[in-house]
């Protein structure tokens, strides 16, 4: 039996690229022998995007949903809203700024079909900004050691994955999510391709310095607890350096009198200093945790949707995973 293709590709305001890339994957799709949707998350666009996403559902008619969130939650968000969505037994995501060409999707087809389950992308020559590609490589590897999940990129959003994976995601709970990552957890055999890297066609990245480094705290965070091991760690190496320079101290004071002990008061506010900054990384810490719990037990959705355009004459071959509860479909637009 031939396997079904969905396409995600979130969309938040990319307007100029929007022709060019419905016009590519489309003609990608049309190539390939597997029965085909594409699924397009619009993210709270204001730039007219919307407007075209639903004009283009209705062209391609049969092949192309358009999905509009309400406002702008975030890729991740809008990528999970897609994978509800989906209904093919392989779901590839995509970006929506050309970076990484849509004429790839035939290769990560044929991966799966290889029986992988996950087929992550690295990118061959990387065009982005050194900046950026040095924060990636650094995060990539934190997240590998941290994470125990080896995979060489993360930050590549071309991907595919197998239908189980898919639902697996869906069954998660958490509010921020990493889908890379938390895809390759649930994944028996997973394969990394590479893959051309383009410049952004046009527009700009919608992520800023800010926007990457809370994305980058939400991976370290959400996926594992090693943070909080190594902060105990930190207490412990702490604890035993002050209990060291107190017995220093005793010394002292027993060789060279209390003349030696009186000036080293100072010592002491330096090692003051050095718990009382311990402690509020570590309440830091602790705080950021805790407010994830509490994010999580208020349950909130994750986005709300807006309308549908659209349908795709793709049918599950699976049985739906269980209802989202996080889904809520209304007509209200804030
Ligand atoms: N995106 C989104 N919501 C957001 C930010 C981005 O749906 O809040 C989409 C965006 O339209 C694009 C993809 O996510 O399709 C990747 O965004 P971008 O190219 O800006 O990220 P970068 O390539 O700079 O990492
Ligand atoms: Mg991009």
């Amino acid at each position: 039996m031939i396997d079904t293709v969905s396409i995600i590709i979130p969309v938040y305001n990319e307007i100029e690229n929007l022709d060019a890339l419905l016009e590519r994957v489309v003609s990608t799709c049309e190539a390939l022998r597997n029965p085909w949707e594409v699924i397009l998350v619009d993210d709270g666009s204001r730039d007219g995007s919307t407007e075209r996403l639903e004009a283009a559902a209705r062209v391609y008619g049969g092949h192309l949903r358009a999905i509009v969130l309400n406002r702008n939650y975030g890729q991740h968000a809008a990528i999970i809203c897609g994978f509800s969505h989906a209904r093919g037994d392989i779901v590839i995501t995509l970006d929506a700024d050309l970076q990484n060409p849509p004429e790839e999707i035939p290769r990560l087809v044929e991966k799966i079909e290889e029986g992988n389950d996950v087929v992550g992308t690295i990118r061959r020559n990387r065009q982005d900004s050194f900046f950026r590609r040095k924060a990636s490589a650094c995060i990539n590897w934190m997240v590998r050691k941290s994470t125990g999940v080896g995979m060489t990129d993360y930050g590549c959003m071309l991907r595919a994955y197998r239908r189980p994976v898919v639902n697996a995601i869906l069954q998660c709970r958490e509010r921020s999510t990493f889908i890379p990552v938390l895809a390759n957890s649930f994944a028996k055999r997973a394969t990394e391709i590479e893959v051309a890297h383009a410049e952004r066609a046009a527009g700009e990245s919608k992520y800023s310095l800010w926007k990457l480094v809370n994305l980058q705290f939400d991976l370290l965070t959400s996926m594992t607890t090693t943070p909080l091991r190594l902060l105990s760690w930190a207490g412990v190496a702490i604890a035993l350096g002050g209990f060291g320079f107190g017995l220093l101290l005793l010394a002292g004071r027993f060789l060279f009198g209390t003349e030696w002990a009186e000036n080293g008061v100072f010592t002491l506010f330096a090692v003051l200093f050095i718990f009382v900054g311990a402690q509020f990384i570590g309440m830091g810490l602790l705080g950021e945790y805790l407010g994830r719990v509490y994010h999580d037990v208020r349950g909130r959705p994750r986005y709300f949707i807006d309308r549908i355009e659209g349908d795709s004459g793709l049918e599950r071959s699976m049985p739906e995973p269980r209802p989202d509860g996080v889904v809520i479909e209304t007509g209200i637009s804030l």
